[in-house]
């Protein structure tokens, strides 16, 4: 800020600088309390096959615990941390958080699974995230391809040269990558091919359509094909019912994540979570 200004201003910001929201700031100070005194926590829902029940995978999600406002959820505090800074450091602590959690079970014996992490719309703008996601993995001692990125198939639309050098990057890495919440009214299949990924997850709004309506299959049938052709892993988010279910098998998809099976556990139930699976499917 223009020094002069501020005093003839009688230290009020110039007008020609760009409001800060007071509320932006009140957030931010809460946000970065709460990575100090370490308020966050990650929960973690198993993907499993729609037909034997086997976990395919974990996706880590992030839950924020205020002492007085109780647990705060990702959509509600994470837009508001992508306006600030401290993204970079919740981002670092979440991969962190998953890779040590996931090198943590393999370490205890049980089944190895690919952790997947969710990436914010701010990482892409991030040159060094490959190197960070390097660093991170070689520091929790986990293989690459033990971890799995997530990414929103509206972020890349919106980023696609980015998008574009990140998903070869990872992949030169051996980071396997899913595409987030596909089927939302950005579905450029044609474009997506030209991305190295590996896996396809059907947008929950698609799913709970079938509530409605067991007729509108036509975004979980093109996944389910494109799947199949491209030898992609294909699951279905957001599975609440039985009667979805048995549609999404009659459509034959291969795997799901939803309440139907679990919803997403802290640490400890999920460590008992894995730790009671693999006891039954020995
Ligand atoms: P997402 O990656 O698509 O995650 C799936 C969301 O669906 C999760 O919400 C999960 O709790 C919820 N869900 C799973 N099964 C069901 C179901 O059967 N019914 C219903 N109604 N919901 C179900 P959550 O945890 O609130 O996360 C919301 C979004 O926030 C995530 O969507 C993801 O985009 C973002 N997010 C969550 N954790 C992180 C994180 O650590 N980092 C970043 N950058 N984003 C995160
Ligand atoms: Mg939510
Ligand atoms: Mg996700
Ligand atoms: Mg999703």
């Amino acid at each position: 800020l223009d020094d002069n200004k501020k005093q003839n201003n009688h230290g009020r910001r110039s007008p020609s600088a760009p409001p800060i929201d007071p509320k932006l700031l009140r957030v931010e100070s809460l946000l970065r309390k709460a990575l100090e005194r370490e308020e966050f926590s990650l929960y973690y829902q198993p993907q499993v096959n729609i037909n034997t029940g086997e976990i395919y995978g974990m996706e880590a999600l992030i839950r924020w615990h205020h002492p007085k406002l109780g647990i705060i959820y990702p959509h509600q505090f994470l837009p508001w941390a992508e306006k600030t800074s401290l993204i970079v450091s919740i981002n670092q602590w979440v991969l962190q958080t998953a890779c040590r959690q996931n090198r943590a079970w393999q370490a205890a014996g049980l089944p190895r699974l690919p952790m997947s992490v969710n990436l914010s719309p701010r990482q892409f703008q991030q040159p060094n995230l490959t190197q960070i996601v390097a660093q991170v993995l070689d520091k929790a001692k986990l293989e690459p391809y033990w971890l799995e990125l997530e990414i929103t198939e509206r972020a890349i639309v919106q980023n696609g040269n980015l998008a574009r050098q990140l998903f070869h990057q990872l992949s030169q890495l051996g980071v396997p990558v899913a595409i987030d919440d596909f089927g939302t009214g950005y579905s450029a299949i044609g474009y997506l091919q030209e991305f190295p990924f590996n896996k396809l997850k059907i947008a929950q709004s698609c799913v709970n359509k079938l509530k409605d309506n067991p007729k509108k299959t036509g975004i979980i049938s093109a996944a389910i094909a494109l799947g199949r052709a491209f030898n992609l892993r294909v699951v279905a988010e957001g599975v609440e019912t039985q009667q979805q279910l048995d549609l999404l098998r009659r459509l034959q998809c291969q795997e799901i994540q939803g309440y139907r099976f679990s919803k997403p556990l802290s640490d400890t139930e999920a460590t008992q979570f894995l730790t009671q699976h693999w006891i039954v499917t020995k």
